[in-house]
């Protein structure tokens, strides 16, 4: 596991499974780990250099961005992980690549990880919308790479008042949420705030995630791409981090923010179903990032063991031995849980979507034609998104649904909890005594915690591995809302 390891095998190395991988043979293969390596690359060479400094940076001023490592990252794609294949991007087997790449990331700086990850959580519910979204911001964002600012993305659910609950799809229902979109001519006035919203301060565009009536926010919750320039919008606060603070969360206030209705993503009220989407697919790459973490620790607690006169003789004792035995174990159990999850997410569950025919069908639409007006404003329809959003529903049974959410919210917890006990453990070795090592595994320790906090809390994602891995009975996880018309009457909404 040399975090320097070039060449060929170095990701079956890691990951021996996947070479059993249902998508995965020959290019495929390689393509994959020739991605993860120039991760691992950008990792050891860009980001791990400077990660304390940065860490520092953002102590005394918090939500400063590093634009220069954003650019070198943009480069080697981490802008475009979700984007699908149709508009540029990577998005074949997405989330299995996408937490293969948090990892390396992590390794180096989790807060990296965390920018990168906040940016495709932004931009995740712009795939699921269709290719209505695919080749607007989705495609401006990851073409932008080069550009003195790369477009960041951000994904905003959670409000000062409800924060837990907006990620559950019972306890979305009595929710205190109180921002709200209220129906304007030609489009959607968004009001309320939005807090702890990585790369807040700094996003071109976000998905926004708001009722269009608050006391009925399961029924009405519904998705908006909004211009981080817009007017109405302001950054009421940067928060002062404990870890991945090269990654700013922020507190946006939204007073009447005007929303065109063409930048509804899916109809009004598929807001839910999106963002158990999204979270399914994301919290693989959380638990990632924590395998990430941890394995920073431990190769710098290895490097230091080796290197270090302060550790001579260390590594005959046979008590670090058997830490440093357990340390691995634990990387390696963490590891293989979020590829589990990722190649469920990617293979039976939502991500597989985009091999069914019709998405497929739709993907195939030359860009010309998907950006042609007239094409743009039938997708733009209640039909058009409309049938983005069936295919969605229907070909995502509710068992698999469950399942998925199950393994997803196992891979998180797991990879969380590893990076707080491996991180702990790295300290319990070196001791205070370790010279430089110990603000390196200090920064490990304070990034740990947040993987447990945030994509959901871990209390919460034991509770999802309940509903599908543990309990028998069949939920009906997302039934069909209802919200009433402009007339009052009620109607179906996937
Ligand atoms: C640094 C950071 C970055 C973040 N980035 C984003 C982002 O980009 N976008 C975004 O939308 N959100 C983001 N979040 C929000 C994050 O997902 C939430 O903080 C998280 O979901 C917890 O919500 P909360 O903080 O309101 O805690 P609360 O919901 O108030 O929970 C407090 C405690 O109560 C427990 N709890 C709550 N309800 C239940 C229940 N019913 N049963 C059992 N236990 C329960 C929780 O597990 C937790 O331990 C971020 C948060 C942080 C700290």
């Amino acid at each position: 596991m040399s975090s320097a390891r070039n060449g060929s095998g170095a990701l079956l190395e890691m990951a021996p499974r996947i070479a059993g991988h249902p998508q995965l043979s020959g290019s495929k293969l390689a393509e994959l780990e020739d991605a993860v390596l120039a991760t691992r690359r950008f990792a050891v060479n860009t980001i791990r250099p400077r990660a304390l400094e940065i860490d520092r940076v953002n102590y005394d001023e918090p939500g400063t961005i590093a634009w220069d490592i954003v650019r070198e990252g943009g480069k080697i794609g981490l802008l475009n992980l979700v984007t699908p294949r149709a508009s540029g991007g990577a998005s074949d087997l997405a989330c299995l690549r996408t937490a293969l790449i948090a990892e390396e990331i992590a390794a180096g700086c989790a807060g990296f990880a965390t920018l990168f990850g906040a940016h495709g959580l932004g931009a995740s519910p712009l795939a699921m919308g269709g290719p209505a979204f695919w080749d607007g911001a989705l495609k401006e964002a990851a073409d932008s790479a080069c550009d003195p600012k790369p477009q960041l993305m951000a994904f905003c659910i959670t409000e000062p008042t409800a924060g837990t609950d907006v990620e559950h799809h019972v306890w979305m229902r009595t929710a205190k949420v109180v921002t709200r979109a209220d129906k304007v001519k030609g489009g959607w006035e968004l009001t309320g705030t939005k807090h702890f919203i990585s790369n807040g301060n700094a996003a071109t565009w976000l998905t926004v995630f708001m009722p269009t009536d608050p006391k009925r926010p399961y029924e009405t919750l519904s998705a908006f791409l909004v211009d981080g320039r817009a007017k109405g919008l302001t950054v009421t606060n940067v928060e002062h981090k404990m870890g991945h603070r090269a990654s700013p969360a922020a507190e946006l206030s939204f007073d009447k923010v005007f929303v065109p209705d063409k930048n509804l993503i899916g109809r009004e009220g598929d807001g839910m179903g999106l963002t158990i989407g999204v979270l399914a697919g994301s919290r693989p790459p959380v638990g990632a990032i924590g395998t990430g973490i941890a394995r920073g620790a431990y190769e710098r607690l290895l490097e230091w063991l080796q290197t270090d006169p302060a550790a001579e003789g260390l590594l005959d004792k046979q008590q670090v031995q058997l830490a440093l035995a357990q340390m691995n174990e634990e990387i390696h159990l963490a590891r293989q849980a979020y590829i589990d999850a990722a190649t469920d997410f990617d293979t039976i569950s939502i991500g597989g979507l985009t091999g069914t025919a019709a998405m497929r069908m739709l993907g195939k639409l030359p860009s010309g034609l998907r950006t042609n007006r007239l094409v743009r404003s039938q997708m733009q329809t209640s039909l058009g998104r409309g049938l983005v959003m069936e295919v969605m529903s229907r070909t995502v049974g509710n068992r698999a649904l469950t399942r998925t959410l199950g393994l997803s919210s196992l891979a998180k917890a797991r990879g969380s909890d590893t990076a707080m006990k491996v991180t702990g453990m790295a300290l319990e070795v070196a001791g205070l005594d370790c010279g430089r090592l110990r603000p390196e595994l200090e920064k490990c320790l304070r990034d740990a915690k947040l993987t447990q906090i945030y994509e959901g809390t871990n209390q919460l994602n034991r509770l999802e591995v309940f509903e599908g891995l543990v309990a028998e009975h069949t939920m009906s996880i997302l039934p069909r809302p209802t919200v009433s018309n402009t007339n009052g009457a009620s109607a179906a909404v996937a």
